[in-house]
């Protein structure tokens, strides 16, 4: 038997893609096993917002984002009679120091993490191989594994993370139940390529129109998106052709004369969740531990989350600097986060999967009352993470962190660029980790802890006083942000950051926090 490999990631789509890299980054040995010898090549993905902006820079990909993204300021849902019924726009730049809604292709953004992924000396990326049983004891997980080439091996590993999908693999053997809403829906996505750009205002829109419910949106630079709801009566198999898919892009001034059709596929949307994400030393990530309708484009986005949030976990656990129950709260903050994603995402479909005309005006007459009242663009819902590795009874904990752009001495950039990753102590009076007594100092040293002085003028300079903003909006002394840049704690104090160390470490050997 082989030496085992810290952990054996099971699916290479994004998620996968970015829990390796997030891994082999802290030097872990990763294997993945994909059992498709080949990328997937066809769109699906076309959104992602800040926050996962800032996980794509953490994986090392964040000077490819401008080149395989358009940013979108506005996402309109229109009635047939082209009266906006909502307006989200959060407009520009977000929290997270990215825009706040990006556009793109997600084959060109698997390609971007595949070349980074592989140039990881301690990843191994092993397509053909088919993950179908897994064997767990006391100390690892075995995986045997079917090879595309008819062979068959077994790998060990010490964690297993199933990343593989909708129709997971691995989901079994957790044990887990699902929780289905039953929110179901035929839609024909239709992916083009025009052969001349042009402007297209707005960049996003839903066509709220009961006589056929589409959505026109970017598909990264150069592509555009079309889905089309499939109407009562209508067949799958009508539905599903080239053909049909250009007799509805017609009417939208496209035929084979002036685009490239990339794809046309059905999907049907789904609304639902898996009630345990860990079983021992197997977990699960991404759609395979959750699945929701693309109106809000956070699918994806919310396996990435999941990547974020359960690399650095494991890393500790792995270097023995944790306890293993540090786990458990990766689903018990995760899971009410997306929870929320999956009723907003709902909350959306019901908007525009309306095919009956009277149930259509009715829906115009309510959301433009509402719009009267509250205005078109209501307040969005910014789901929080919940109870889990955070300090007690902070109420920023487990907020996100600003990101700004910043100077220090040369470098010029975006402060995880210039300052680093990990855990981070901020303040805008002076560095945390001065007040940190030699034994808290070297805790926190040995965590991958630093220290910043961030503030006009301060060490590290707060170029475009984002951070000058974020203190003043919370008045706190120091905050001590994790690798997942949400807030652990905060100190009323500069001089209270010792505390907040302490709490730190009493929290990642016992497992918990509040
Ligand atoms: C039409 C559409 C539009 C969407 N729009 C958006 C959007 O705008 N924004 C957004 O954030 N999300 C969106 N999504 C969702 C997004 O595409 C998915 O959430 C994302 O691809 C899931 O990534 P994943 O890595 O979890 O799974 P996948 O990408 O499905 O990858 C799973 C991998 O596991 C492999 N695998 C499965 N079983 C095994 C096994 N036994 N052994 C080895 N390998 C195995 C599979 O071959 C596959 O490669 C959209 C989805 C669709 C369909």
């Amino acid at each position: 038997m082989t030496e085992p490999c810290d952990v054996a990631i099971v699916g290479y789509g994004p998620v996968g893609q970015t829990l390796a890299i997030l891994l082999g980054q802290r030097g872990r040995s990763v294997v993945v096993l994909e059992k498709q010898p080949a990328a997937y090549p066809l769109p699906r993905a076309v959104h992602f917002d800040d926050e996962i902006a800032r996980i794509l820079q953490a994986a090392g990909v964040g000077a490819e984002l401008p080149r395989l993204t358009e940013p979108a300021l506005v996402y309109e849902w229109r009635n047939a009679a082209g009266e906006t019924l909502l307006r989200i726009g959060r407009g520009g730049m977000g929290l997270s120091g990215w825009p706040d809604s990006s556009m793109f292709s997600q084959p060109d953004l698997e390609r971007v993490l595949d070349a980074r992924a592989q140039a990881l000396p301690t990843v191994r990326v092993r397509r053909g191989c088919e993950v179908v049983d897994l064997r767990s004891d006391s100390t690892g997980i075995e995986l045997a594994v079917a090879r595309a080439d008819g062979h068959r091996e077994t790998v060990r590993a010490r964690w297993v993370v199933g990343c593989d999908g909708a129709n997971s693999f691995v989901r079994p053997y957790l044990g887990a139940t699902v929780t289905d809403l039953g929110f179901f829906f035929d839609w024909l996505i239709v992916d083009l390529v025009p052969f001349e750009r042009r402007v297209w205002d707005p960049l996003n829109w839903q066509l709220c129109d009961p006589a056929r419910p589409t959505t026109v949106v970017s598909g990264g630079p150069g592509r555009r998106r079309w889905e089309f709801m499939r109407l009562p009566g209508e067949s799958l198999a009508d539905l599903n052709t080239e053909a049909t898919a250009w007799r509805l892009l017609r009417p939208w001034g496209f035929d084979p004369g002036n685009a490239t059709l990339e794809r046309h596929a059905v999907y049907t949307f789904q609304a639902r969740w898996v009630d345990r994400w860990r079983a021992g030393r197997l977990l699960l990530a991404g759609d395979a531990a959750h699945q929701m309708p693309p109106f809000a484009g956070q699918g994806m986005c919310s396996g990435l989350r999941d990547a974020a949030n359960l690399g650095w976990k494991l890393d500790l656990v792995l270097a023995e600097q944790a306890s293993d129950a540090i786990l458990d709260t990766y689903a018990s903050e995760r899971i009410p986060q997306v929870r929320q994603v999956i009723d907003f995402s709902i909350e959306l479909g019901k908007v525009i999967c309306v095919a009956d005309p009277a149930e259509a005006a009715a829906r115009d007459a309510a959301m433009t009352a509402a719009a009267r009242e509250t205005g078109l663009t209501p307040p969005l819902p910014t789901p929080a993470i919940g109870r889990g590795l955070l300090a007690e009874g902070d109420p920023l904990a487990g907020r996100l962190v600003v990101q700004g752009v910043v100077r220090r001495g040369q470098a010029l950039g975006r402060f995880d660029d210039v300052v680093g990753g990990g855990f981070v102590l901020l303040s805008a009076a002076g560095d945390p980790t001065r007040c940190l007594p030699a034994p808290l100092a070297a805790f926190f040293a040995s965590v991958g802890g630093v220290g910043a002085h961030v503030g006009p003028g301060a060490p590290v300079d707060d170029v475009e006083g984002r951070y000058a903003r974020w203190f003043a909006a919370h008045p706190v002394g120091a905050v001590l942000q994790r690798p997942d840049f949400h807030v652990f704690g905060t100190a009323r104090d500069i001089e209270e950051t010792p505390d907040l160390v302490a709490q730190l470490q009493r929290v990642l050997a016992a497992g918990g926090g509040r």
